[in-house]
């Protein structure tokens, strides 16, 4: 295809160009990705942050982080900090940074313009009275006793509620529209309710706080904010939203909905994520096997990888399953290109190079990355013993094996040809050691032997190699959609997702950093974890090279 064809729009983008094509809002375009503190960021809302910072990017327009701390049972300071964090990592800045809370007073004034114009009442019925009264998504509800009070009534019922004088439950502010509405969140819904608890930036100055649908409309228009992007389950909301802006004569933001991201063998759900962290299912928010951002990028995902991802799945309207594997591959598709190439054996056999002079080292040239030509190179120290992968020999070679056998020959990357002499077993009949010859000419870069041989494997010397603990990850749960299977998600949880072992790795990653990712050679992309310390290499598999998941299915 030409590669002057234009990606289409997404439809959200297509409403945008429609605005500004009818010079709507003076072409000005500005979005808010509006997280409620309450846990760490997940794809889920990776997905979002794309969407609605991309949208404005695109047509020279900024986004508002604006957070959603209305709710003040369950938010905290570490929470916002982790999700600034996240935002600036997967490479966005926001154009400011907001507080649903710094509006609790403008909101209150809301309130009280609505009951001015009587629009909003105080009902003293009990919830599940108000419940009874509220009718069923077929019968129309009926009206509350307290719904014809005055305005002088309820505004000195409201200022009272704002004072402490009545205990939670026993009053609530409710907005005058329909009780026979057939959207159920119109018939006459909660606006303020009583509540006795200390906000993570107000403190205890209010006791009444605003319902969401009372806070992120007016939130929204408070800032101006022309495009309002949510997920769908606030379609019913929509009418509601528009209510207010248009009774309380406030700007009118539009919202409008995309379906939510699901990924297979995960669980994109704050509330879900938190029991996994706090009954111990994983070390914590930032566990290499969490869909979260800061569990990506312990992982070693990459921003570049992430965007990748969100750019291909696109924008839906209905709800679908996004498969993991197309995450994994965008992963690969970056760290393929970024990565240093090293040498690792995760599961050593000793072999000695018989006709390799004792107390002999050769410092062997590496290059660091084919994909990038100006990676440079490093030096790889060579000697009479070293550890080659278990599986990289075989006592009795299939027709196709191509790697280390009795008699065979076999070339060592950036270094010789060997060939398999003699194989040595313990008592048990275990293969313990290979005695090997190597071909003195065939050195890489300098091969005058002319010996051709099908495999290359990869090696380190044992007395310079050094030992690294690494960390094996598979998926965290069993079943493609741990939350539509029957019972509790977390009794799909794959016991078997990580596995430690003791690895041999080249010696200049003693000098491995926590930005850098690494390939080590047949084996995936790796990345040291923070748990290192200077007694200790940790390394994270970030991704393998291939999908196996995919093999096993063809299998
Ligand atoms: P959770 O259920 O995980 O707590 P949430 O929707 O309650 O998710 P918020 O903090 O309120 O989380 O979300 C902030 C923004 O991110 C919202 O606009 C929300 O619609 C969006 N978002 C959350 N989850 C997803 C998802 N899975 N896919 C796309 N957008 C999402
Ligand atoms: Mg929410």
């Amino acid at each position: 295809m030409a590669e002057a064809t234009e990606k289409a729009l997404n439809f959200i983008e297509q409403i945008i160009e429609d605005d500004i094509a009818a010079g709507k809002n003076d072409g000005r375009v500005l979005t808010r990705f509006p997280p409620e503190p309450n846990g760490y960021l997940h794809i889920g809302h990776a997905k979002s942050i794309c969407l609605n910072f991309g949208a404005a990017q695109k047509y020279g327009g900024k986004t508002n982080l604006r957070f959603d701390d209305t709710n003040p049972a369950t938010e905290e300071t570490e929470y916002v900090e982790s999700i600034k964090a996240d935002v600036k990592w997967l490479g966005f800045d926001w154009a400011e940074e907001l507080y649903a809370s710094d509006y609790f007073d403008h909101l209150f004034e809301f309130a009280k313009k609505l009951i001015n114009k009587n629009l909003a009442y105080v009902d003293d019925s009990t919830s599940e009275e108000m419940a009874v009264m509220k009718g069923t998504p077929t019968v129309p509800g009926i009206n509350s006793p307290y719904r014809e009070r005055t305005i002088e009534e309820n505004l000195d019922l409201f200022e009272r509620m704002k004072n402490g004088e009545f205990p939670e439950g026993t009053h609530v502010l409710r907005a005058k529209i329909n009780m026979a509405s057939s959207n159920m969140l119109m018939r006459d819904p909660i606006i303020y309710r009583i509540k006795f608890a200390t906000h993570h930036r107000t403190g205890d100055k209010w006791c009444i706080y605003p319902m969401y649908d009372f806070a992120h409309g007016q939130s929204d228009s408070i800032e101006n904010i022309t495009h309002s992007i949510c997920t769908l389950e606030f379609v019913p909301h929509r009418e509601l939203y528009d209510w207010c802006i248009e009774n309380l004569e406030i700007f009118p933001s539009k919202q409008y909905e995309f379906a939510r991201l699901s990924l297979s063998y995960a669980i994109t759900s704050k509330r879900k994520l938190l029991q996994l962290v706090n009954e111990n299912y994983v070390s914590g928010w930032d566990d290499p096997r969490m869909p979260t951002i800061s569990g990506m990028r312990r992982r070693g995902y990459t921003p570049e990888a992430i965007r990748e991802f969100c750019e291909r799945i696109g924008v839906a309207k209905r709800d679908n399953l996004i498969d993991v594997s197309l995450l994994e591959f965008c992963v690969r598709e970056h760290l393929n290109k970024i990565a240093t190439r090293v040498m690792a054996v995760l599961d050593p056999l000793k072999v000695v190079i018989t006709n390799y002079p004792e107390g002999k080292v050769e410092e062997l040239t590496a290059e660091n990355n084919p994909e990038d030509h100006e990676s440079g190179s490093r030096s790889m120290p060579f000697s009479r013993e070293i550890l080659i992968e278990k599986d990289d020999f075989m006592e009795n070679p299939t027709k196709k094996y191509f790697r280390l056998a009795p008699g065979l020959m076999v070339r060592l990357k950036h270094a010789y040809i060997i060939k398999c002499d003699e194989v040595i077993k313990d008592e048990n009949g275990e293969i313990v050691e290979l005695r090997c010859s190597y071909i003195e000419n065939s050195r890489s870069g300098n091969d005058t032997s002319g010996i051709a041989v099908k495999g290359t494997i990869h090696w380190v010397s044992t007395a310079h190699a050094v030992k690294a603990e690494v960390r094996l990850y598979d998926r965290l749960f069993k079943v493609e959609d741990p939350s539509r299977e029957d019972g509790d998600f977390k009794d799909y949880v794959n016991q078997d997702s990580l596995q430690t072992i003791t690895a041999f790795v080249e010696p200049s990653l003693v000098n491995a950093s926590l930005s850098e990712h690494y390939q080590f050679l047949r084996k995936g992309y790796f990345c040291l974890d923070r748990d290192t310390t200077p007694e200790k290499l940790v390394f994270n598999r970030t991704v393998g090279l291939k999908d196996t998941w995919a093999k096993e299915a063809v299998k």
